[in-house]
């Protein structure tokens, strides 16, 4: 990378918020403190804000977040008209911050991921990386199911030729350049951790030891950890739909020898008893059948939903706080 640094960049750091009342009051106050130690040593300019995003909660979570941008001008909050999901809140923040900002960092509101990692990221920034991944270096305090299922999910996502950092969430820092590509990648369900790497740029890691949730509980249940990862097989490769051609090939090569046994069976006089082959391979026809239906059904309501080119969000108002320097 470049030997002098990057100048002290004006950040901002986005936090997707749905129903986070409960953890709400501790992110504030650490992301405040953060920003105001950084901006003191000189790592980051003195306008640097937090945009808190508020994914349509159900709770108290936009009032507490109004409060706060009357309190602070650092704080700054985007209102969407409804809940969009993790995603498309964060895109809509990552949408929001005005061309001057330099440098993001996307954050999750539960400080399960640690706040200083954030100061680690903006000097890897000025030391010239345009991408800083926030990868957890162990994950002791998730379940033994959400451990494995990760693993699971990453060899899969490897094993397609899909490029993607373990053990990393949405935990990162984009610089600007590297911000205008992703928000060039207009597809209605993006999949951000898939994208970012398509973006390209210098990038680097920068490790951290993920905590339990701060407050409140997790706002990912299993459907929507299946559908996140659905979506990032489905939204990145188009493999599934090639396996299930080679399968169909496969079963074709298959079913050409079985069928000259059948005949050599028939013209030896020898064809009476036999229903359990068929019965069972009707049973394993129609389950491939229906799953490799199932797969091209994915992709086909895929192209549905993107052809309509529909908005990912819609903002209600974003707030901040003009009041002068005291
Ligand atoms: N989130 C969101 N919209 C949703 C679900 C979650 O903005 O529909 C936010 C949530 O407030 C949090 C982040 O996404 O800041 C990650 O969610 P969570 O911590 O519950 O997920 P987990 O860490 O359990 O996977
Ligand atoms: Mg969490």
């Amino acid at each position: 990378m470049s030997e002098q640094l990057r100048a002290a960049p004006l950040l901002a750091i986005v936090v997707p918020c749905y129903n986070e009342e409960e953890v709400f009051p501790y992110c504030l106050r650490e992301l405040k403190g953060l920003l105001g130690t950084m901006a003191g040593d000189g790592l980051i300019k003195a306008d640097s804000f937090v945009l808190f995003v508020n994914d349509g909660s159900r709770d108290t979570t936009w009032k507490l977040i109004g409060d706060a941008v009357a309190a602070n001008r650092c704080v700054r909050g985007l209102q969407l008209s409804r809940n969009e999901g993790h995603q498309s809140a964060l895109m809509a923040g990552l949408a929001a911050v005005d061309e001057t900002v330099e440098v993001i960092v996307s954050i999750d509101a539960d400080l399960q991921d640690d706040v200083n990692a954030i100061r680690r990221m903006v000097e890897a920034y000025r030391a010239g990386y345009d991408v800083v991944y926030g990868v957890r270096e162990n994950r002791e305090t998730d379940t033994w199911f959400k451990r494995t299922s990760a693993e699971v999910f990453y060899r899969l996502m490897a094993s397609m030729g899909i490029r993607q950092v373990s053990n990393h969430a949405d935990f990162r820092l984009l610089s600007r350049r590297a911000l205008d590509a992703l928000l060039r990648y207009s597809e209605c369900n993006a999949y951000i951790r898939g994208l970012v790497p398509m973006v390209g740029f210098g990038s680097t890691e920068v490790y951290y030891t993920r905590a339990v949730r701060a407050a409140g509980e997790s706002k990912y249940p299993l459907r929507k950890m299946l559908a996140l990862a659905v979506e990032g097989i489905t939204s990145m490769t188009i493999m599934p739909l090639r396996l299930i051609a080679g399968m169909g090939f496969c079963i074709c090569v298959l079913a050409f020898f079985a069928t000259a046994y059948v005949l050599w069976r028939k013209f030896s006089g020898n064809t009476a008893s036999g229903w359990p082959s068929i019965v069972l391979s009707i049973f394993f026809m129609g389950g491939v059948q229906m799953l490799s239906l199932g797969v091209i059904g994915e992709y086909i309501g895929k192209i549905y939903l993107e052809v309509k080119k529909r908005p990912r969000f819609h903002v209600e108002s974003l707030i901040q706080n003009n009041a002068p320097e005291q």
